[in-house]
């Protein structure tokens, strides 16, 4: 390990009406580091009175924003990610620092945050509306886009800047203002985000943020009788929490919720790119991904192959400096998260299940890579999301058994089958139960025109592409008479 240079510490301050500004109250909260514990600086924390502030600035800031014409739209977006990519080195450091993620996926943070600003304002020209016939021979119908209003987006820690990037730029685009309200373990880099986009141009109030707890802020923001839209990425329990709050006002819900996401390694693959798929459909950012394959469902041919395999890279994998491009993973966020994990693979191990490689600490906030094979299916590690770097398999004789146990979930966010039998791939991928199926691929899989979302617990709503923009908006019928 090397030891991080000494550092200024940083102060963040809320965005409200296009300027920086201290909380209300004047209190702050901490950021630290979760690779080393280094305190790296404070941003201010929100509370209610800050919600009125804000509310009141984006609803001055909508007036201007939807006002403005698309292509004016489009190039302060086009222009924020220019600005994104030419200080993408500082944001790399905040990433690596802020959330524990590694050089590697602090680079594709940075590079799909550019990717959805641009593909963003590639919307904002394409908010088509309709027409339909009508019986009535002089009648003409018009179906207009309208934007909703305020939209408040509430983001995850785990990928705190794609995510946050996610959830605001498509409200955005489509002529929505926006009050971010990002994750309390990551607020440096949300507040980074927030002075790019600012200083691309967007007026004064298009876009606001308020640091601080979901609690205090959070359920604040989602209360608001002005508040006309809700993007919401994080757990399902929040998210359940935040749908009945939302219904209060009938704000237009988008919920990215978790997932227990299967992946179906069938009896035909190449041993070597099944194993290489997993290690990053399992392990990628710890399995601190909402899109984790954490569930391998095995075809008896190739199990004894695959599983001796796997152990055995998932064994080889690096877990050192977060800047050493070779480092697989780094820590859990906090140490709620490690005993989450901790008390998962416990369960399964008293239940039963055998445990190939890992279930113990590595250092600090980082766990080892850990499979487990065959736990009871009622277990926790079987049902529920536990955001950690372990994956469980079970063993099926055929693709009917490998079918039903993906489907063994509340859940329904994302599957991977690896298979080079596409028949067979399809046959899977019509019957899984999940919003995204990934043919030949792991389960975690991203692109920014992509609807992205879950079945049952893993949410409602699409987010990506035109999918975004057309949820932010309400649909207007328009008749005209033209006869006499
Ligand atoms: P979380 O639910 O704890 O927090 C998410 C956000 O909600 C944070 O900003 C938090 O401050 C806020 N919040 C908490 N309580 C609130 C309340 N009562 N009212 C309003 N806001 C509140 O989630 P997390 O631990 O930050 O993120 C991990 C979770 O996110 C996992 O479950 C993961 O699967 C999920 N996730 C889903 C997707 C997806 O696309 N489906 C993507 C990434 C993460």
């Amino acid at each position: 390990m090397t030891t991080p240079a000494p550092q200024t510490l940083l102060k963040g301050q809320l965005w409200i009406g296009g300027k920086e500004t201290p909380a209300l109250s004047g209190e702050t909260f901490a950021s630290y580091a979760p690779e080393d514990g280094r305190k790296l600086g404070d941003a201010a924390r929100a509370g209610s009175a800050d919600v009125a502030r804000a509310v009141s600035a984006a609803e001055r800031g909508f007036a201007v924003w939807s006002a403005l014409p698309p292509a004016e739209r489009e190039r302060m977006l086009l222009r924020a990610a220019d600005l994104l990519e030419a200080e993408s080195d500082a944001l790399i450091d905040l990433l690596i620092d802020e959330s524990g993620s590694t050089i590697t996926k602090a680079r594709f943070e940075c590079r799909y945050g550019a990717s959805l600003l641009r593909t963003a304002a590639g919307e904002a020209r394409r908010l088509y509306g309709d027409t339909f016939p009508n019986d009535r021979p002089h009648r003409l119908s018009l179906v207009l886009r309208e934007p909703l209003g305020v939209v408040v987006a509430i983001s995850p820690f785990n990928a705190p800047l794609a995510l946050l990037a996610k959830m605001v730029v498509f409200p955005l685009a489509a002529g929505n203002a926006v009050i971010s309200k990002p994750s309390e373990e990551t607020p440096l880099i949300a507040l980074a985000f927030a002075r790019i986009l600012h200083a691309a141009g967007l007026p004064d109030g298009a876009l606001n943020m308020l640091t601080g707890y979901g609690s205090e802020v959070g359920s604040a923001l989602v209360t608001h009788p002005a508040v006309r839209g809700i993007a919401f990425t994080g757990s399902t329990a929040t998210g359940q929490k935040i749908g009945q709050l939302a219904m209060q006002h009938m704000a237009r819900l988008q919920l990215e919720l978790g997932g227990k996401n299967p992946l179906l390694v069938l009896g035909d693959v190449d041993v070597e790119a099944a194993v290489n798929a997993t290690l990053l459909g399992a392990f990628y950012h710890g399995g601190q991904i909402c899109m984790s394959s954490s569930r391998l469902i095995v075809e008896r041919a190739v199990a004894d192959d695959y599983l001796s395999a796997l152990k055995a890279a998932a064994e080889g994998l690096h877990l050192g400096d977060l800047r050493d491009e070779r480092t697989a993973y780094g820590p859990l966020i906090h140490h709620g998260a490690l005993d989450k994990v901790r008390r998962h693979v416990q369960a399964a191990l008293d239940a039963g299940a055998q445990c190939l490689t890992g279930g113990a600490v590595h250092r600090g906030l980082t766990y080892q890579p850990t499979l487990l094979v065959e736990p009871p299916r009622e277990n926790a590690i079987w049902r529920e999301e536990t955001f950690g770097p372990v994956a469980c398999a079970v063993i099926v004789n055929d693709l009917e058994e490998a079918i039903a146990a993906a489907n063994e979930s509340d859940y329904g966010l994302s599957a991977g089958v690896l298979t080079n039998d596409m028949k067979r791939g399809l046959q899977a991928a019509r019957r899984i139960r999940c919003g995204g199926v990934h043919l030949g691929l792991h389960s975690f899989q991203s692109d920014a025109l992509a609807p992205v979302g879950g079945f049952g617990l893993s949410g409602m709503g699409r987010s990506g592409g035109h999918y975004s923009t057309e949820h932010f908006t309400e649909l207007k019928w328009i008749s005209i008479e033209l006869g006499e």
